[in-house]
């Protein structure tokens, strides 16, 4: 089986993480902050905050801005459900806003009307999080303007998007936002297995992500007595225990060493895929707008007809490709359902569901992987969606 998507580790990966392992330190030593620094500097922001996961890294980005209940956040239906469920850890409410169906992404138009109207019910959203879906950023040019003209914080959920750029920046930048997440789940970018990082340019919001990923404990010139006691220590909020270890940290900063090289061949692939792909009149292939830099991390095909989508789906299972189908539009989740959400509701996003199926797309996957895919695709197209 060729899966839609999986790791890429070697011999400079496996050395790392035995080094980790060898030293003093398996948590809360080094390998952390070092991390952290090289991924602030590669992405071009002044402070990056690692955690074991990207849904935990969207926890402490929502707390340290402040969301609360009796807020709400917005993001995207077409997105794993990390990415709402972040606002209801906080007990805030959650709302969507429809795709834009040629990327994919949360559409900066529909965001305008939707603001439009909450500004007349007074109920603005506190925060917005859109998601670059399949690594492709989204308009955050104009979803930064209208988080100056309505008041609200951004948080990019770059989950799909590490190594991707935006107007010729890397994502996680921060030009039109308050804080970016990465996930280095095994099936992303790069991996430290479990994994996230949340960047940002405001120090203070750094300082409340540290914070609240180790307990909400402070030490030396934080303390609020002012105690020099040696072996102070305050719990000044409520935190969490969401803090990477040492194994991973090291892990992520080798792979980061070849993240260029990653999105390189992921490029390379999305290239062979087109190609082969260009006269199948049955598939809708994903865009790249030209101001951007896509990751793709995913390279996810739509079919002409949504009577197709099952029956593709099993012909490229039943092939042994990994196929897999990205998103299940979250607010038809039943427990968002349960909050009052309902089938048809966000129809792009429910649209493009029912047409979607994620190819794999990984960069260890070999000339010979790719024109297997390619292969067996065509052959499934032809006698399937007719
Ligand atoms: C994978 C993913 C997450 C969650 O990442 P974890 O690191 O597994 O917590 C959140 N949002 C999106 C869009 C994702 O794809």
């Amino acid at each position: 089986m060729i899966p839609y998507g999986r790791q890429s580790l070697d011999t400079a990966d496996f050395h790392a993480v035995q080094q980790a392992l060898r030293s003093d330190w398996l948590t809360q030593g080094p390998a952390i902050p070092a991390f952290e620094q090289a991924l602030a500097t590669r992405m071009g922001a002044p402070f990056a905050v690692a955690s074991n996961s990207a849904t935990s890294s969207l926890h402490l980005a929502c707390l340290a801005l402040g969301l609360q209940p009796g807020d709400s956040l917005w993001t995207s239906p077409n997105t794993f459900v990390a990415s709402a469920n972040c606002a209801r850890y906080c007990g805030a409410d959650v709302d969507f806003v429809d795709i834009d169906p040629a990327t994919r992404n949360l559409s900066a138009e529909r965001l305008k009307d939707k603001l439009v109207q909450a500004k007349r019910n007074g109920r603005l959203p506190k925060i917005v999080v859109p998601v670059h879906f399949a690594g492709h950023p989204c308009n955050m040019e104009a979803i930064g303007a209208l988080s100056q003209e309505f008041g609200f914080r951004v948080i990019e959920d770059a989950s799909h998007a590490v190594g991707a750029t935006y107007q010729g920046e890397p994502v996680g930048c921060g030009t039109f936002s308050d804080v970016t997440i990465f996930s280095f789940h095994p099936v992303k970018i790069i991996t430290t297995a479990e994994g996230g990082a949340a960047l940002c340019r405001d120090p203070a919001i750094a300082a409340a992500m540290a914070r609240l990923r180790s307990h909400g404990i402070v030490r030396g010139a934080e303390l609020t007595s002012g105690s020099t006691d040696p072996w102070a220590y305050e719990q000044v909020e409520l935190g969490f225990n969401y803090r990477m270890t040492e194994l991973q940290a090291a892990l992520g900063l080798s792979q980061l060493a070849k993240l260029d090289a990653f999105i390189e061949r992921r490029r390379a692939i999305r290239r062979a895929y087109d190609d082969a792909f260009a006269d199948l009149g049955q598939l809708r292939l994903p865009v790249e707008r030209e101001d951007v830099r896509c990751a793709w991390h995913l390279y996810a095909v739509a079919v002409n007809n949504p009577a197709w989508r099952r029956p593709l789906f099993e012909a490229l299972r039943a092939a042994d490709l990994g196929v897999q189908v990205h998103y299940i539009p979250v607010h038809t989740q039943p427990y968002y359902r349960a909050l009052g959400f309902a089938p048809g509701m966000f129809p792009a996003a429910e649209d493009y569901y029912a047409r979607a199926i994620s190819l794999p797309m990984f960069p260890a996957m070999t000339d010979g992987d790719v024109a297997t895919v390619i292969d067996v695709v065509r052959k499934a197209v032809h006698a399937v969606c007719r």
